[in-house]
């Protein structure tokens, strides 16, 4: 029967496909008939006879490095796992099981442990209740091993697969993407979590926040994504999937009419130039980027290169990257980010501590103060690359000029290394930084002498100005680009850099959220930087606006006091002065 559900709009399109769906902890469990004799019921209990050891001797090694630190919590955690490896009963259930229903083995262990995990929640005894998600712990433990490293298969009769998940991290996003699926939905995260700024620059549909949708979808149903209203149907009726293919049409002639822009010069009615870059997550999107009409690369997140691997890459294998990128993009400069390493984006290999606020903790600059090492080939590649074209390299999450004095001495460290190899370099290359904190905004003023351009990160300074995970679908409606002290903040930038000079650009979702991009260039901007797909529709706002409607937006926008009145006021402008817009919206509802 068709369902219908309602999450974040985390990245546009339609997407019309069949689910597959991932439990929470994304490991998918194929179910099949296997043959109906001894031999096969032998070969899969055989599986699970090594999964369990391998499992076992894997906590046994847990347990040896956790006795050295004296860890009493995860070893008590360790003891009873151990015991639940061993327990007769799980094997004795899942042999009555197989041996009854001829289905594959890691569906039956599933489901052993699931029931197993459903007696203890009912029981009456606490301890009894509190036991039941170690028991789901310990099984997917057993069931990665029965599964072993095989990447996910998808079933043969699935076509346009469309992921439902509980969560996905970038890692999974990169991987989802190479194997070309269409679509995502997850019941975790907001607008701005790195998972949906992903699926946006790489151009796929994705809606997150979709409460309980993996319990009420199973793998192989129909299910359509409408990305921009934050929509998902499951099990649609034939005629509502006709519908959306209709509209899913119409989305494409709208987006190829919107290319016929792509040649024209960035400039508002009076003539002003805007410059519009791209923002990139992975080298695949090159083609994207070149093909978007788009002036360069506002913002190159390095950190995805860091993942789907077991080391940190080398200072050669990132310079070919690099060099490859700014070769491609010459004669238009190519924003190249110092990896971003923490709060939701951390590497299984750098994973040191476990830390209670990732958001607060060792991320960014912070991150690679500490491990200079890593810092150091990462600036020495782009100091290689920048030879072959135009680059700079910048620094997220800068809180403060004593970081700026430490980087400008690595950088300093790694220019002269380099001249003594003998290896050419850019000299000159240029430095900046992201404004991403309330503090580097009060600090502007002295941290601008020590850079070269800076670049506002809005995702961030929205989280870290309001207090307001930007990951957290529960509080995706207070992440508002146009809360009033934002407005006001992001003036304040606008400002501090016109009085010292500084180039100035943001690339923030908010730069290419077609609600937000005339505003930000009434505040002053000239420099905006997006995700490919936001290109085209904000270079039509622009074509179709002068510097005095955007000046009219910002002032007006800056005088009210409650955010309720700024959305409004803004929604009801640019939707209601410009039709392409509104088709644009319309074309998603
Ligand atoms: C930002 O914070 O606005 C930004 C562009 O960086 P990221 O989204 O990678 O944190
Ligand atoms: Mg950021």
């Amino acid at each position: 029967m068709e369902k219908l559900f309602k999450g974040i709009p985390a990245s546009g399109r339609i997407a019309i496909g069949q689910a597959v769906v991932l439990l929470k902890s994304n490991l998918f469990i194929p179910k099949y008939q296997i043959k109906k004799n001894s031999v096969s019921i032998k070969s899969e209990l055989e599986k699970l006879d090594n999964a369990l050891m391998k499992t076992k001797d894997e906590l046994l090694d847990l347990k040896n490095e956790i006795d050295q630190d004296q860890s009493a919590l995860k070893k008590e955690y360790l003891d009873s796992a151990l015991l639940m490896i061993e327990d007769p009963l799980v094997k004795k259930k899942v042999t009555e099981k197989v041996t009854e229903s001829y289905i594959n083995i890691e569906w039956v262990f599933n489901e052993v442990i699931q029931e197993m995990a459903d007696q203890l929640l009912v029981s009456k005894d606490h301890y009894f209740r509190e036991r039941a998600p170690d028991v789901i712990s310990m099984g997917q433990n057993v069931l990665k091993n029965l599964l072993g490293s095989v990447e996910l298969e998808f079933p043969d009769d699935i076509k346009d697969v469309i992921i439902v998940a509980h969560t996905l991290s970038p890692p999974e996003i990169v991987a989802f993407y190479k194997r070309k699926v269409k679509a995502f939905v997850t019941e975790i995260g907001g607008r701005t979590s790195h998972v949906a700024i992903m699926a946006r620059d790489i151009r796929l549909p994705a809606v997150t926040g979709v409460k309980d949708i993996t319990r009420f979808t199973t793998t192989g149903t129909r299910i359509i994504v409408v990305g921009n209203v934050g929509m998902v149907i499951v099990d649609p009726e034939k005629g509502t999937e006709l519908l959306y293919t209709k509209k899913e049409r119409g989305q494409i002639n709208y987006e190829k009419n919107l290319k016929k822009n792509e040649k024209k010069a960035c400039v508002l009615k009076g003539g002003e130039k805007i410059l519009l870059q791209a923002n990139m997550d992975l080298e695949e999107e090159l083609l994207l980027v070149k093909e978007c009409g788009c002036s360069g690369i506002g913002l190159f997140r390095t950190e995805y290169i860091f993942f789907n691997r077991t080391a940190v890459p080398d200072e050669k294998e990132q310079f070919n990257i690099y060099r490859k990128i700014v070769k491609e993009i010459a004669p238009y400069d190519v924003t190249i980010r110092v990896v971003d390493i923490g709060g939701d984006k951390k590497p299984e290999y750098l994973q040191e501590n476990e830390e209670a606020n990732p958001f607060l903790g060792l991320r960014g600059t912070r991150f690679v103060l500490v491990h200079t090492d890593i810092l150091k080939a990462q600036i020495r590649a782009i100091l290689r690359a920048a030879y072959f074209g135009k680059a700079c390299i910048m620094f997220p999450m800068v809180n403060d000029v004593d970081e700026l004095l430490q980087i400008n001495n690595i950088v300093r460290q790694c220019k002269d290394e380099l001249a003594q190899e003998k290896l050419p370099f850019d000299e000159n290359i240029r430095l900046g930084i992201m404004v991403e904190t309330p503090a580097s905004v009060l600090l502007l003023d002295r941290i601008s002498k020590f850079v070269n351009f800076i670049s506002v990160g809005t995702n961030d300074l929205i989280q870290y100005t309001l207090a307001v995970d930007r990951g957290n679908e529960m509080v995706a409606a207070d992440f508002d680009p146009g809360h009033p002290a934002i407005l006001r903040l992001l003036k304040k930038i606008q400002e501090i850099a016109s009085i010292r000079r500084i180039k100035l650009s943001i690339c923030g979702e908010m730069a290419g959220d077609p609600l937000y991009s005339l505003l930000l260039i009434g505040l002053g901007y000239r420099r905006l930087s997006m995700s490919t797909m936001r290109i085209p529709i904000v270079k039509n706002i622009i074509l179709n606006s002068s510097i005095d409607d955007a000046k009219k937006l910002a002032e007006t926008a800056l005088n009210f006091s409650l955010k309720q009145d700024v959305s409004r006021y803004i929604r009801d402008e640019m939707i209601g002065r410009f039709n392409f817009l509104e088709d644009y919206f319309r074309q998603n509802v």
